[in-house]
């Protein structure tokens, strides 16, 4: 047997399957999506089956000599392949769609401890037996034989390990490369009875009295169905592992290693949840994915339903279907959505067919679930973006929850989509897709009124609820009013009433990464390129507004061009500012803040929506991340401290972001019995993002963002690659973008648009210049080959000079 192998080692030049031969010994343990070791040149690297040929021909006296010259495979490193041919093929379009090596989509498939480790081991050779003795130590260990990781010896014998080179020189001793298997398994000890009930009396009436302990390790036993672990029965019986040793001796117990899952949600409770009635829009829309869910084909669904409408039970209920006809689902959310109440409302309904794949689990514990989905233990996978590579075999259903969210896309390669993949599998496994949001994406939205998904809407709240009343604040009135605060009066009264109610209160600041635009705080007023419509970003060195698409610049006006006013400068407030400025308003307040700083440690993210939880605080501050999947019952009160904030982002979405961001955050308040209220403070209540956010205009929202998208030529209407190079010299770095550029330009046909090199809106990261490309186009429909010629073209300059090169297609972030 013949078997084509993807090795590990993300090079162009490796991009491609080498030919193993399939020792007779290993044919019956290699399946394509197999883990292998294969030699290859000097070393041994770990690879991916991608193919297998059980043919004859091999057998043929004229291929006698190409076999002799294949080399054998030679270790298979799991029972169960972890990778299907499907995903096989996927990782193949990945590398093609995407350009990237296909070996770094299979990566992206698998837990991050499959990923083998490459390491150097030490070992002694015949001739340090016959050499002289010496007192090392490390040279006696390795005459008994011991192989050690070179980094083993380095750790343990640092002085001796300098005398390494001499002693490979005397070839005493040899260095060789093996492939680590980092996966561990968790193991328990287990006792059980090792003979029958009715046995039981017989013996323990044959003990001496004085064997009390053992007495009663046995009967306890006895009335057990299953085996216990040991340290359980030593800790309730209050009794020795000697004792349980003993019995084993006589061949009464058995004691046995067994094999378990880590899981952290073992011993929670989980309560079960009331089944609601649906409403009739969410019957509805169950009854159309359903239908096509029982036609078992391909279909994909838009379900656009307000925050609150009961998307989440119109998703558990199609999963259900999925099961029940003996196929599996995949849900995906956002990583900030998967809260426990999110995974527990998961637990309650599907219980032990259920896994779920969280970022914050361990990567033993991540293995472990991930492992009941390929042993096929379980139905039904709740995770983040790389959940959508869950490995089953008789995939029904794929849902995306927020689809719209960026954090599908991932931002290092492979930068796939999850939605582009979910796609692909849909269609592979004649299985439904259904994307979900309040606001889609306006690429998703524009392809579900053309048809490409069925739409489904739901406007309505479920239980009865109405959406909260939004106050839209002009914070150019307070400026002109006197009031220099951060807070409205509106805003302010509200606070002081709901601390009053001792109800909860949620601030939202509205703030990402460097937000460095130039806004006139008495009209509103932002400077924006001419040419692509952005914001422009302000440069502290020259005092300069520049455009980051196009390069476009001007310098930093001293007084605002549209009203004289001298209130124009750079904007932006931190939660810490926040803080401080409540704590001086509302002496005694309780704040929790949840920004970066606060939430960098493991966990740390739960523990503080805890404390809020049971009314440890009174306010809950923070940036987008606690804009969406909250629900708390007391919450009444919703503010947002400046919608401006993501409107003047550098980004053609600013405005989309903006939208999604204030329509979230809304959401969130009065989701349960008590009535709740918005507050939204802006310098730019005009703006039609932010009117159509507080009516939550969906539709009105997105027929003035596509005629902007048509006009500048942005998605839906043309799509985008960003090219971006970076270098420790600029010189060097400009020249990187300015070959591509030379080579792509008059290989493009002459509607697609090249914009740059322009230095990154990030201009600098970790002591590297950034510059970019950006292909704005509509009917190339080559140009992911050619970019991948560029590629080609280049390899060796690229090399040569150390630039790196990333190519993003349908880029989410133009940072
Ligand atoms: P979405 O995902 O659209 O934001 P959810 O599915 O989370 O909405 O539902 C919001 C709230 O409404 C939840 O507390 C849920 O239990 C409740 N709910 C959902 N469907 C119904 C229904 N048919 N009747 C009453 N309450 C419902
Ligand atoms: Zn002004
Ligand atoms: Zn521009």
């Amino acid at each position: 047997m013949l078997a084509q192998v993807i090795v590990d080692v993300p090079t162009a030049r490796t991009n491609r399957p080498f030919d193993y031969l399939v020792p007779e010994a290993l044919s019956d343990r290699v399946a394509v999506g197999s883990r292998v070791i294969v030699p290859f040149g000097p070393r041994k690297l770990q690879g991916y089956i991608v193919g297998l040929q059980q043919s004859e021909q091999a057998d043929l006296p004229q291929l006698g000599g190409m076999e002799q010259r294949l080399k054998p495979i030679e270790q298979v490193m799991d029972e169960l392949p972890p990778l299907t041919s499907e995903l096989i093929q996927l990782a193949e379009w990945m590398s093609k769609q995407y350009l990237c090596p296909w070996v770094t989509a299979l990566q992206a498939m698998i837990p991050a401890v499959l990923k083998g480790k490459a390491e150097k081991q030490l070992a002694a050779t015949e001739l340090l037996d016959a050499a002289a003795a010496s007192t090392s130590s490390l040279l006696s260990e390795l005459r008994q034989g011991r192989v050690l990781p070179l980094s083993e010896v380095e750790k343990r014998f640092p002085e001796e390990a300098v005398l390494l080179q001499g002693w490979l020189k005397a070839g005493w001793v040899t260095l060789t490369q093996r492939v680590r298997d980092r996966v561990t398994r968790k193991q328990v000890t287990m006792v059980s009875l090792a003979v029958t009930k009715e046995e039981v009396a017989e013996l323990i009436a044959s003990l001496p009295t004085r064997a009390e302990r053992m007495k009663q390790v046995l009967s306890y036993l006895s009335d057990l169905e299953q085996p216990i672990s040991m340290t359980e029965l030593l800790d309730l019986l209050q009794t020795s592992r000697s004792t349980v040793n003993s019995l084993q001796k006589k061949g009464w117990v058995r004691i046995e290693r067994r094999e378990v899952y880590r899981d952290p949600y073992e011993h929670k409770q989980v309560e079960s949840q009331p089944r609601h009635e649906l409403t009739d829009e969410q019957a509805e829309s169950l009854a159309q994915i359903g239908r096509m869910l029982a036609a078992r084909q391909y279909a994909s669904f838009l379900l656009h339903g307000v925050t609150g409408s009961g998307k989440t039970e119109v998703y558990m209920e199609a999963i259900e279907q999925t099961i029940a006809s003996g196929r599996e689902a995949i849900f995906l959310v956002p990583e900030i959505s998967l809260t426990p109440q999110m995974v527990d409302r998961f637990k309650a309904r599907f219980g032990q067919k259920v896994a779920v794949l969280h970022s914050a689990l361990s990567q033993g514990e991540r293995y472990d679930e991930w492992r009941k989905i390929q042993r096929q233990e379980v139905q039904v996978v709740v995770g983040a973006r790389s959940a959508i590579f869950a490995p089953f075999r008789r995939l029904g259903l794929i849902v995306i929850d927020e689809e719209h969210e960026t954090s599908y896309k991932q931002e290092e390669t492979p930068r796939y989509h999850a939605r582009d993949v979910a796609i692909w599998r849909a269609k592979q496994n004649q299985a439904v897709l259904v994307l979900g949001s309040a606001t889609p994406s306006l690429e998703t939205y524009a392809l579900a009124t053309r048809g490409r998904y069925h739409l489904l809407s739901m406007r309505e709240r479920g239980g009865g609820r109405s959406m909260p009343s939004v106050h839209l604040v002009d914070m150019r009135e307070e400026l002109r009013s006197d009031n220099r605060s951060m807070f409205s009066r509106t805003l302010h009264e509200m606070i002081e009433d709901r601390l009053a109610k001792q109800e909860q209160i949620v601030l939202f600041l509205n703030r990402r990464g460097f937000s460095t635009f130039v806004m006139c705080r008495s009209c509103g007023y932002t400077m924006r390129c001419p040419h692509c419509d952005i914001s422009l970003t302000y440069h502290r060195t020259n005092h300069s507004a520049r455009c980051h698409y196009c390069g476009y610049a001007v310098p930093q006006p001293n007084h605002c061009p549209d009203c004289q006013s001298p209130h124009i400068r750079f904007f932006g407030t931190g939660t810490q500012k926040v803080e401080q400025e409540l704590a001086r308003l509302f002496p005694g307040v309780r704040v929790i803040r949840m920004d970066v700083d606060t939430t960098s440690r493991k966990g740390a993210h739960e523990t503080l929506l805890g404390r809020f939880r049971s009314h440890q605080g009174d306010v809950l501050l923070g940036t987008q991340m606690i804009a969406k999947g909250l629900d708390f019952p007391r919450v009444t009160l919703v503010g947002v401290i400046a919608a401006d904030t993501s409107l003047h982002l550098p980004d053609f979405r600013a405005a989309e972001k903006t939208f999604q961001l204030l329509t979230q955050v809304g959401g969130r308040a009065g989701r349960h019995s008590l009535a709740g209220d918005v507050v939204i403070q802006t310098y730019t209540p005009e703006h039609y993002s932010i009117r159509h956010a507080t009516h939550y205009d969906y539709e009105g929202f997105y027929q003035i963002e596509m005629g902007h998208r048509k006009k500048t030529g942005y998605p839906p209407f043309y799509r985008l690659v960003l090219l971006t190079f970076s270098h420790q010299d600029v010189p060097v770095v400009i020249r990187a973008a300015e070959n591509y550029a030379g080579y792509l330009r008059p290989r493009l046909s002459p509607t697609t648009q090249l914009l740059g090199p322009v230095a990154s809106p990030i201009a600098r990261l970790k002591d590297r210049f950034r510059f970019q490309l950006m292909l704005k186009y509509r009917d190339e429909p080559k140009v992911v080959e050619l970019l991948a010629q560029a590629n080609q073209h280049f390899s060796e300059w690229i090399k040569q000079h150390q630039v790196a090169v990333t190519i993003d297609v349908d880029p989410q972030m133009l940072l």
